[in-house]
């Protein structure tokens, strides 16, 4: 039912975790790939993963950072000069930040996450949504989080912006599904990729594994997801099978959020 053949497909913090998860899984339904990050090895890296498995995968690298307004409309202006369109946009490059109560949250950190993880996620729309709305056609997935839905503490800077890109999401979804344009979030739990692991250490140190064991025996599915669940729910959500799926927030995370 879904293919992404002829489909052109851009993904930022493509690089690692969930992004190359949704990169890998939509590369084997055969999309072609812009993939953005910041860091160009990782960038090489996921393009190589990639290619081991789908070989006859169209892949473009574009080294770039979320927070430049300039990198965002330039990584758009080379796929339109590549492909000549964007049928599908995961808007998903994204950091934690330091966890810490409110008063002692940096300010300096509380912008350098809202930076990268709202105004990111806001350049990144401004310029696809003008293609896809020329086009007539086109498919967003922002990346929220738990944290974008629910209290989850320690994390000013994150909670700020994940609750936005989730007013973002449903702002832009009811003023473009009239173009035909799906806009939709999700909302991981606990995946364990390289930025989980980075916050299971912050919390724990070298204790960070048992730490991870204890953080996941209160979700009902006993477990961290694993970041292809979250590629496959990208692949279907940027699909033409979810095309009257708009303006939604959509939770993979094994059902935690149900139980706080
Ligand atoms: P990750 O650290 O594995 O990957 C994030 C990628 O984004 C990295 O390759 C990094 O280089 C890139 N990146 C960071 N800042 C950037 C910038 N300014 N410009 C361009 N690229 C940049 O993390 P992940 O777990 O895959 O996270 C991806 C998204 O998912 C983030 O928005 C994160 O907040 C969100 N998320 C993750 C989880 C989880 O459990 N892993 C849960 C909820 C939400």
């Amino acid at each position: 039912m879904i293919s992404y053949t002829d489909k052109v497909i851009i993904i930022t913090g493509g690089g690692s975790g969930l992004g190359y998860s949704a990169a890998l899984s939509i590369a084997q339904l055969g999309g072609k790939l812009v993939l953005v990050d910041m860091n160009k090895k990782s960038l090489e890296e996921s393009k190589k993963q990639i290619l081991e498995v789908a070989p006859e995968a169209e892949i473009v690298l574009v080294e770039a950072n979320v927070t430049s307004e300039e990198d965002v409309k330039n990584y758009v202006q080379l796929t339109m000069d590549t492909f000549g369109r964007i049928d599908g946009f995961f808007n998903n490059a994204g950091i934690e930040g330091k966890q810490n109560l409110t008063e002692e949250y940096g300010s300096d950190e509380f912008e350098k996450v809202v930076s990268v993880n709202l105004n990111g996620v806001f350049y990144g729309m401004k310029y696809v949504l003008k293609v896809m709305k020329q086009q007539g056609h086109g498919s967003i997935v922002n990346t929220a989080s738990v944290g974008g839905i629910r209290g989850v503490g320690n994390q000013s800077g994150y909670a700020a912006s994940k609750h936005g890109v989730v007013g973002l999401t449903r702002n832009s979804g009811i003023e473009y599904g009239q173009f035909g344009v799906s806009i939709n979030a999700i909302a991981p739990g606990a995946i364990m990729t390289p930025m989980v692991e980075g916050s299971l250490k912050q919390m724990a140190g070298d204790d960070w594994e048992s730490a991870g064991k204890e953080f996941v025996s209160v979700n009902p599915m006993k477990r961290f997801g694993k970041p292809e669940e979250v590629g496959n729910l990208v692949a279907f959500l940027l699909s033409d099978a979810a095309k009257f799926i708009n303006a939604t927030v959509i939770p993979i995370d094994g059902g935690q959020s149900y139980k706080y």
